[in-house]
């Protein structure tokens, strides 16, 4: 969207107190996001292109800027860093959701944080030159059902294996240097490997989306893929857990991005209204217009600070961080989409035009009702977190459930 200085003066700067290691330093540098992400965005796109070639091209270029900063102060702990990166993809999902893979390594944190050591030495220098990496775990059974995916591995004679079967609503189809697809072993536990983009096997079937159009979407049908133990990640069997780890840190980020965008609808909206009235397009400005504003600037904050909370967890390695994210995840972008249903019809018909940022934006938050986890299913498993006892408190909790006397704090 066209406002980009507003983004950190309107948004970031009223949070400075409630975040006390943001420096002046962390606001420099997200000012050159907001003035490089402008200046990218306004070059001249190659004529007819994709959209996607020129999303590919602002993460180059910004990957280049990346690596002549001085990225990333050595004193900062995890959890300052993971604030920055927040407020990194709340500034992307500002100008445009599209642009939530810009900077870091999206997808690819996987691979730096699972993968042998040659193979994450390889991807780190990839990574930072602006490689794109893709994930492939949906299948058409559902994807909040990763458990029963049906692609597998077979064993290939001379070692290694042969990955077969379908991943369908895959983002990134035909952007990502690589994808990192999720699949049974021979012994049927969830594995998770890097499969390079070239890979022999690989056939794309593009489907167009409603929402989040900026990459490729469709399905990817693998045959016979060859995959060897240096192509693991987490090793032989434990994809799961790398699945758990990666959306720990991931959901937040996307809720954080979400968020940029709903933000961004307001301080459009916002305007647009200040401008009828100050010229007397509209003589006064009605209360339901003025509580929609209200309202919806208190939820994105809210929402915004906790998925910064969420994201520091995950960094500082907390406990509670898994359970954080799911529900910072589901509560950010259903803020951002109710937002994004409302801000718009303060505005008029103007917002329904199939070339109204507005209208993209409602359109893009949408598709992340379900990319990166779907709602149902992820406050689903959060309450059944909440209500899973610790195997040492079942006899005293048993006891205190006889007696009809649950009462918190439980008696010792
Ligand atoms: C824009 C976009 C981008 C995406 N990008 C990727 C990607 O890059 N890679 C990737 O792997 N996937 C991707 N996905 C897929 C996404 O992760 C899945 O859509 C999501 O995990 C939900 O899976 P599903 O759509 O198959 O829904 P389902 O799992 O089929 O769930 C649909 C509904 O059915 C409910 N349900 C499930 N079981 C039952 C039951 N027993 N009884 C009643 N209801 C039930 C669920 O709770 C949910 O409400 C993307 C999706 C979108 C929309």
């Amino acid at each position: 969207m066209n406002h980009a200085t507003s983004c950190i003066d309107q948004w970031i700067t009223p949070l400075r107190p409630t975040l006390p290691d943001l420096t002046d330093r962390h606001i420099a540098r997200l000012a050159r996001l907001e003035s490089d992400l402008t200046e990218i965005l306004a070059a001249a796109p190659v004529a007819g292109a994709p959209a996607s070639v020129r999303l590919l091209a602002v993460r180059h270029r910004l990957a280049e800027r990346v690596r002549t900063d001085n990225h990333h102060s050595s004193s900062e702990t995890g959890a300052t860093r993971a604030m920055a990166n927040a407020l990194a993809g709340f500034v992307c999902g500002f100008h445009d959701l599209d642009l939530r893979d810009a900077v870091g390594p999206g997808h690819g944190r996987m691979i730096l944080k699972h993968a042998t050591e040659p193979t994450r030495r390889r991807w780190r220098t990839r990574l930072a030159g602006g490689d794109l990496v893709g994930i492939a775990a949906t299948e058409r059974h559902g994807g909040s059902r990763l458990q029963e995916i049906t692609t597998r591995a077979t064993a290939k004679p001379g070692g290694g294996w042969w990955i077969s079967g379908e991943k369908c609503w895959v983002s990134r189809l035909t952007e990502s240097a690589a994808f990192v697809v999720f699949f049974k072993n021979p012994e049927h536990r969830i594995t998770a490997a890097v499969v390079e983009a070239q890979a022999p096997g690989l056939d794309r079937s593009p489907i167009t989306p409603s929402g989040l159009a900026g990459w490729n979407w469709g399905t990817l049908a693998l045959t016979d893929v060859p995959v060897g133990g240096k192509d693991l990640l987490g090793g032989d069997g434990g994809g799961l857990e790398v699945f758990r780890q990666h959306f720990a840190a991931f959901r937040p980020l996307v809720a954080a991005t979400a968020l940029g965008t709903a933000a961004s609808a307001h301080t459009q909206v916002a305007a647009t209204l200040t401008a009828r009235a100050a010229t007397g397009l509209l003589p006064r400005l009605r209360d339901t217009a003025l509580v929609t504003l209200g309202r919806t600037h208190a939820e994105i904050n809210a929402a915004l600070l906790s998925a910064i909370a969420a994201m520091r967890l995950t960094a500082s390695g907390s406990p509670h961080a898994d359970l954080w994210s799911r529900e910072v995840k589901a509560h950010a972008v259903d803020t951002a989409h109710r937002a994004l249903q409302e801000l718009p019809l303060l505005v008029g018909a103007g917002s329904f035009r199939a070339d109204s940022a507005l209208a993209k934006a409602r359109a893009d938050v949408g598709g992340l009702l379900y990319a990166d986890g779907i709602h149902d299913s992820l406050l689903r498993s959060a309450g059944r977190t909440h209500t899973t006892p610790a195997p040492a408190e079942i006899p005293r909790l048993r006891l205190a459930a006889d007696a009809g006397n649950l009462r918190y704090p439980a008696p010792a």
